[in-house]
């Protein structure tokens, strides 16, 4: 892969793209760097030795088997106002897989799933900006192939796109670059409402039974319902019908 490549085919100018052979955490570096952007800057990395999940998680990919990168945005809101994002980018991605012939679902909060299976993870980090407002560092994992060893290390059953693998990479970057871009200046604009239908449409439990988990403990079970324009998963339990807010919990279908 080439940032040159990955520019010619995105065809606008106003984002720097990088890319470097290894590195431990685009997200990591970005974060670092975030301070002194000035624009929008996307980070590539063929691999990735220390990839980053929400709460000290790891993401786990081979050389060549994954596209792995991040993307620094400004955003002049305060960081409240950026709630919604992980499942926006979520829409994003889903929507732009699905133009390529690959059908994803999505799993609130941050989690692109194919056929039940994690086939690429968000993580977004933010850091306040000198000049006012946030910078969000918007990092994606997206399975291409999945090697035996890696997903033994990983321990549950994941998703690949062999269809995607076989793309031209750089091609693939900008048009999973371009969707973003899109959609971050949606978002900015209008926050997560223009993007609850969709990512209700896309949704992968509704009307299933789930747990709610904080490090392994239940802390709600009840019927998923989809999310509301404020990103909150809609939770039909026995008290009635409660919203979560997405922190560090995690959802897990239950047996109904
Ligand atoms: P969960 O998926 O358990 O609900 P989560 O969505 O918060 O949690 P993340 O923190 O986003 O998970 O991602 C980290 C988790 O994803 C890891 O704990 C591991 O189970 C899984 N994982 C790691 N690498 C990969 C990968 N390449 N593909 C799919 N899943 C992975």
């Amino acid at each position: 892969m080439d940032a040159e490549a990955i520019a010619r085919h995105l065809g606008a100018a106003d984002i720097d793209i990088e890319v470097v052979a290894e590195t431990g955490s685009t997200n990591a570096d970005l974060l670092a760097r975030a301070a002194g952007l000035r624009r929008p800057l996307l980070r590539v990395a063929l691999h990735q030795s220390a990839g980053r999940g929400r709460a000290g998680r790891s993401w786990l990919s081979a050389p060549g088997a994954a596209l792995t990168f991040s993307l620094a945005w400004h955003f002049a809101g305060p960081l409240r106002e950026l709630a919604g994002l992980p499942l926006a980018v979520g829409v994003a991605i889903a929507d732009a897989l699905g133009a390529l012939d690959v059908p994803v679902q999505l799993k609130w909060p941050n989690d692109v799933l194919r056929d039940g299976a994690k086939l690429a993870g968000v993580l977004i980090e933010t850091q306040a900006a000198p000049g006012g407002g946030v910078w969000a560092v918007i990092g994606i994992g997206l399975n291409l192939l999945m090697p035996d060893d890696i997903e033994q290390r990983i321990g549950r059953s994941v998703a690949a796109a062999p269809w995607l693998a076989q793309m031209d990479r750089n091609a693939l970057m900008a048009h999973l670059l371009a969707a973003l871009a899109a959609s971050l200046g949606q978002f900015a604009q209008g926050g997560f409402a223009p993007f609850c239908a969709r990512w209700n449409r896309l949704h992968a439990y509704q009307g299933v039974p789930v747990a709610i988990l904080d490090n392994g403990a239940t802390l709600h079970e009840g019927v998923a319902a989809g999310v509301d324009d404020g990103a909150r998963l809609l939770l039909d339990t026995a008290a009635g019908r409660i919203a979560i807010v997405a922190g560090d919990v995690s959802l897990r279908a239950r047996e109904a």
